[in-house]
């Protein structure tokens, strides 16, 4: 079997091989190639001291030379060229107290994480694979190197890791390596909130991010977001479901942003509408209610789960930027919209123009995960909404305060008092417009500030 390697790789292993060392790609593009998928990234397992590879190629960063990692630089693009290394004695679950360089390739490769990430290749030498990775690969397992309860002892990040790697994949946790999971799973809780984040948001986007439920199956989510497990355990009688609330959620999970959206989302996207599908419901437990009507209820589940969502993503130390918009996107994630013009400027005004895609998408998802029975009409009606929608952008509708064709300024220019209530008036504008789109003129807006300006 033959890899196509990137001729700049290619050039880093033959240069260090022609100074008189071993060097292989390793790990994750190996594997990649193996599958036929496009590797994110080369990483090059060698021989050589950091200190030697730094003198051998011009441009270099010492990424984490005490790790034994350093960068190349090739033009625009970086490799990170890394010594064999052999972990030492792991302390409290997660750091190896030391790293030793090692002359060995089966060392280094013996302390990766699974069999089918503990491959390595050159040219010369092909495929060495010293643990049945190919095998795997082809049966779709996961298995750890060696004895996964060791492996999880000394780094319980690869607990999670095992599950995202079978949702990337589509694989199944090999029985040794799964029970291992369930039995480790308490270990989760030694390592930082960074790790488990970029694990669990790997896993989301992935092909399966239903592959969630292994999470809650295995005990992981008990340790690393308990918030999800009584979503599991609520049934929900009610005629718009079929599903418990954690049923619901796995299969709007799966089809968050798939390829049944027929719309292609960015990275930071697919990120932001995985997460607030997962999470949309979290507060439907703390909410239930029976009514008289014999139907449950779930009043205030949407800013109760705002909160909820906001405490969970906080905790996981996400950047603000996601954080605000998931929790805005649950927050508003049962809007039913009004299906008229004004109806649905009212809701881009109340929502924000920049989440209405991503409303839509969260919206549709829902929906389809609902009570097969009325999901026909119920997208129906979403499609109208996205009609509706576009017709107002493609007017130039004002919505917000800033299309307003009046700023504050210019009240002021015309003698306003700053102050709350020239924000009132302004306020009082914008709705007038939203209510009837042909009032956004200056003049004819100057005119109504005015006749409102004797409260002022
Ligand atoms: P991807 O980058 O696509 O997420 P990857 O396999 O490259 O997948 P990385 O996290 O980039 O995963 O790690 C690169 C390689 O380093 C892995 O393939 C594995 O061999 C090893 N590795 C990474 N993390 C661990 C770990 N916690 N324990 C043991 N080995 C690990
Ligand atoms: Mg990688």
């Amino acid at each position: 079997m033959k890899i196509t390697m990137p001729e700049k790789v290619k050039y880093i292993i033959e240069t260090l091989m022609q100074q008189g060392f071993e060097a292989y790609a390793v790990g994750g593009c190996v594997r990649d190639m193996l599958l036929g998928r496009e590797p994110g990234d080369w990483d090059i397992t060698t021989s050589a001291t950091p200190y030697e590879v730094k003198k051998i190629f011009k441009r270099t960063v010492d990424t984490g030379i005490q790790h034994g990692t350093v960068t190349v630089l090739l033009d625009k693009e970086h490799f990170e060229v890394t010594t064999y290394r052999l972990d030492g004695i792991y302390e409290d679950n997660r750091h190896p107290r030391e790293v030793t360089f090692t002359a060995s390739l089966s060392e280094d490769l013996r302390r990766r994480d699974f069999t089918i990430n503990a491959m390595a290749y050159n040219e010369k030498e092909g495929i060495i694979d010293l643990f049945g990775g190919r095998e795997d690969l082809e049966r779709g397992f996961i298995r750890c190197v060696g004895s996964p309860k060791e492996r999880f002892d000394e780094d319980a990040l690869r607990i999670l890791r095992a599950v995202r790697f079978s949702a990337q994949l589509g694989f199944q946790i090999e029985q040794d390596t799964l029970k291992a999971v369930k039995e480790k799973v308490e270990h989760l809780k030694n390592i930082s909130a960074e790790r488990i984040r970029v694990e669990l948001t790997k896993l989301l986007i992935s092909d399966h991010p239903e592959y969630f439920r292994v999470l809650y199956e295995t005990g992981i989510t008990k340790v690393v977001i308990p918030e999800f497990d009584p979503m599991m355990v609520t049934g929900q009688k009610n005629i718009h479901h079929i599903y418990s609330v954690g049923e619901h959620t796995l299969h709007a999970l799966k089809t968050v942003a798939d390829k049944s959206s027929g719309q292609q989302f960015s990275a930071r996207e697919k990120i932001i509408l995985r997460w607030t599908m997962l999470l949309h419901d979290i507060e439907k437990p703390g909410t239930i209610s029976l009514g008289k009507d014999g139907q449950n209820h779930f009043y205030g589940h949407q800013e109760k789960g705002a909160l909820t969502a906001k405490n969970i993503l906080k905790r996981l130390k996400f950047d603000n930027d996601t954080l605000d918009t998931v929790v805005h996107l649950i927050r508003w994630h049962d809007y039913r919209f009004v299906l008229t013009p004004a109806g649905m400027r009212k809701a881009a005004a109340k929502i924000g123009k920049e989440y209405m895609e991503l409303l839509f998408e969260v919206n549709r998802a829902d929906t389809s995960a609902k009570n097969p029975e009325r999901t026909a009409e119920k997208q129906e009606k979403l499609q109208m909404a996205r009609t509706l929608y576009q017709e107002l952008l493609t007017r130039g509708e004002c919505v917000s305060l800033k299309e307003l064709s009046i700023s504050g300024r210019d009240l002021l220019a015309e003698g306003f008092v700053p102050g709350p209530r020239l924000g009132e008036i302004l306020n009082q504008l914008l709705s007038a417009v939203i209510e009837d789109p042909e009032l956004n003129r200056k003049e004819t807006l100057l005119a109504m500030a005015k006749d409102r300006k004797e409260v002022q």
